[in-house]
């Protein structure tokens, strides 16, 4: 198969957006709008720093990318619309696999209607996935990190800790409990569209979604608002299995692990009713984590009460792909 009935093949034929004048065959994709603001986000996805075969189908590794770039867009609060997807493909993937890649896309994509409308295709050593999406939001209606303010509540979306658990099962099989919901987190997680959108009427909400562990993501937040944010052990949720790992890796996991694609994010005490309303709405767990401060100092930024009464500060000590 060469690289123009490749195209073909993964060609939509009709589209979703009614806004798409242009979609894949010409030199660029070309869509009409008005009066929302264009969001945009892109995240590369490579075989050997980010997944490998041995722990991803091809399916999983197209639903895990758009997946993860669905995530960014919910955390800005967007409505997904379209995206783009290059794709560098090694010699030794078929082109089933590559099919089932893009299959993994196209659940994601219905599912939001969302519409394929570009990207470019290369050989390469190692497979790479890079996806662009694009969605809209009110006009100044975007949620950033910098909006959080002392007295705020902290929340979060969901478990923490499940995508690495599964990632740990996946590299070291053994006996485990619930196996499959494990496994299912690490390589299908799910963008929290739906709850994004729900939240629509708060005043002042800032969100981060967790791609690198909460205390990097939380960390941000504080950081870019300027305040403290004071964490709870007790408070952080975990699926329900997840204490049959050892706790030393729990602890790693739950606030380091990342790729969870929840949610974290502030919001002004008499707003919470809203967010815990959503979360109802969209079935979701919700869970209330922590509070903010003002900032005293900018060194430290988050702190983690302790089961046993100590503070300890954490750190940003998510995954860095620079840090040398
Ligand atoms: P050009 O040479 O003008 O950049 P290409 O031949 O690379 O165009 O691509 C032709 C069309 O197919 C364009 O609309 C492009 O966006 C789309 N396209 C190419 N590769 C991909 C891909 N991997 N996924 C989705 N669309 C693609
Ligand atoms: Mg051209």
């Amino acid at each position: 198969m060469d690289e123009f009935s490749f195209i073909n093949s993964i060609k939509q034929h009709t589209y979703q957006q009614s806004s798409v004048v242009k979609g894949i065959g010409d030199d660029a994709a070309v869509f009409r709008q008005s009066s929302q603001d264009i969001v945009i986000a892109k995240d590369m996805f490579v075989e050997g720093v980010h997944f490998s075969r041995q722990t991803m189908e091809a399916y999983h590794i197209g639903y895990r990318a758009l997946a993860a770039n669905l995530s960014d867009l919910a955390a800005m609060g967007a409505t997904p619309a379209f995206y783009l997807v290059a794709i560098a493909i090694p010699d030794n993937w078929s082109s089933l696999e590559l099919d089932q890649i893009y299959q993994g896309m196209k659940v994601l994509g219905k599912k939001y209607k969302m519409d394929l409308i570009g990207g470019d295709t290369v050989s390469s050593s190692e497979l790479t996935v890079s996806v662009t999406v694009i969605g809209y939001v009110g006009s100044g209606g975007a949620r950033y990190r910098n909006s959080a303010q002392d007295g705020d509540i902290v929340f979060v979306t969901g478990t923490l800790g499940d995508s690495q658990a599964g990632f740990h099962i996946l590299n070291n099989p053994g006996n485990y409990k619930n196996e499959a919901y494990f496994i299912k987190r690490h390589r299908m997680p799910t963008a929290r569209i739906e709850f994004v959108k729900a939240l629509k009427d708060c005043t002042r909400l800032s969100l981060n979604d967790i791609s690198d562990g909460i205390a990097s993501e939380a960390t941000e937040i504080a950081e870019d608002s300027d305040v403290h944010i004071h964490l709870y052990e007790e408070q952080i949720p975990v699926s329900k299995l997840f204490t049959q790992f050892p706790p030393n890796l729990q602890h790693k996991w739950k606030y380091f692990g990342g790729e969870d694609f929840e949610l974290v994010g502030t919001i002004p005490k008499n707003e919470w009713s809203i967010v815990q309303q959503a979360a109802i709405s969209t079935n979701i767990r919700l869970s209330q984590i922590g509070y903010v401060t003002a900032a005293s100092n900018v060194k430290d930024r988050v702190f983690l009460h302790r089961r046993n009464g100590t503070i300890e500060r954490l750190d940003k000590k998510g995954f860095n792909h620079l840090r040398r």
